[in-house]
């Protein structure tokens, strides 16, 4: 058996390594090598090399794969003084990985070298003890619960789904959430629409869930848009929010939505209901399938269910919703596989899922071949909507 000495010459003339001056001159010319951190946690809150990812030794194994998927791609690894990088190099050539650097004399080197570093970011002991339960999962973690602080979701509706969706997302501690709704709150809403109560009928649906959401969770800031989504705002609403959440009742709706949305770049949540059924999917980021494929334009008005007259069972939203709130989280956390061309169909009575795979329809009018989606128009469908104006009431 080799001693760790010997065992530690012998890495060293196999591990490449580099100095700190040309590993800082590689990220100032643009070469940007994925820097890992492989120290423990109470050593990398005190500083680290500007853009690091966090790795701690013990799950580099298991987590380099989402940091780094390209295992040709250049990495370069440091611990305090190059030791355990080098340990740590080795564990991801063995992985696979071709182009793994260790950095010589660490993190203690980087700074003796004068070159510049910086505090991680960090929650408050307040933020700590909230969101544990989240930063215990080595998906999430102390990284993730920052991005879910820093992300921002729009909600179109404070109804049936935005209730849900919007209070899951507020305890999960994601920073801004966009309400829009023009409506009050109406006692028949009550029955599903848990962001609301009693005592605040007659109240701005964006106030109520304000109260509600502030309550849940002070971190979160409430963006109030008291107006209907039409096609003269569409763009200026969605543009500043990383993830749409659909929960609006009306395909007038929907359809500017999922334009809006096309023209941003911007991933939407899609979700309906109707009596005892939901369905949901993801329109994705990269636009393709989008609820166009599905249904190109909308139906005649006369065949436009109205959800004042359809009825819903009031957990359904809920089930829905929180769905909603689910691949909202995995999108900003970059977890998982979203509901991106599936669709998910839940029937309450049968207590069952289905699900119905969806594909890019290359003739669709808003994310076909050959479509310029920078320039889709974006109408005004109201003249098509069933039952009361669009936006009035939400599921
Ligand atoms: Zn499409």
């Amino acid at each position: 058996m080799p001693t760790f000495d010997a065992l530690l010459r012998d890495l060293r003339v196999k591990t490449s390594e580099i100095d700190a001056a040309t590993l800082s001159t590689e990220l100032a010319n643009g070469k940007h090598p994925a820097v890992i951190d492989v120290r423990e946690a109470d050593e990398h809150v005190q500083g680290m090399i500007p853009g690091t990812v966090h790795i701690v030794r013990g799950f580099l194994e298991q987590r380099i794969e989402r940091a780094v998927p390209d295992r040709e791609a250049p990495v370069v690894v440091y611990c305090a003084s190059g030791t355990r990088s080098m340990l740590a190099a080795r564990s991801l050539a063995e992985l696979g990985y071709t182009n793994v650097r260790s950095l010589a004399g660490g993190f203690t080197g980087w700074k003796r070298a004068g070159l510049p570093w910086e505090q991680p970011r960090a929650l408050r002991a307040d933020q700590e003890a909230r969101y544990s339960r989240h930063t215990l999962i080595p998906e999430v973690g102390i990284a993730g619960q920052l991005k879910l602080l820093e992300s921002k979701v729009l909600c179109i509706g404070a109804g049936g789904l935005g209730s849900p969706s919007s209070m899951y997302l507020a305890a999960a501690g994601v920073g801004t959430l966009g309400m829009i709704d023009d409506d009050v709150v109406d006692a028949s809403n009550l029955q599903r629409q848990i962001l609301h109560g009693t005592d605040r009928v007659g109240v701005p649906k964006v106030d109520s869930a304000e109260t509600t959401l502030r309550g849940l969770n002070p971190d979160v800031k409430v963006d109030k848009h008291r107006t209907r989504i039409t096609a003269a705002n569409a763009l200026e609403l969605i543009a500043p929010y990383d993830v749409v959440i659909d929960g609006a009742d009306n395909f007038a709706t929907r359809y500017l939505v999922n334009d809006s949305a096309l023209r941003l770049g911007k991933p939407v949540i899609h979700a309906s209901i109707f009596r005892f059924e939901g369905q949901i999917t993801v329109f994705p980021g990269n636009g393709s399938p989008c609820y166009r494929c599905l249904y190109p334009s909308p139906p005649p008005a006369e065949e436009a269910p109205s959800c004042a007259e359809a009825g819903v069972l009031g957990v359904l939203p809920g089930i829905m919703g929180v769905l909603q709130a689910t691949e909202a989280i995995k999108i900003l956390l970059g977890l998982g596989n979203t509901l991106a061309g599936r669709l998910l169909v839940y029937d309450a009575l049968a207590t069952k899922f289905r699900e119905l795979k969806l594909r890019r329809d290359p003739k669709c009018p808003t994310c076909g071949d050959g479509v310029d989606r920078s320039a889709i128009p974006l109408i005004d469908y109201e003249q098509f909507c069933a039952g009361p104006a669009p936006g009035r009431s939400k599921h």
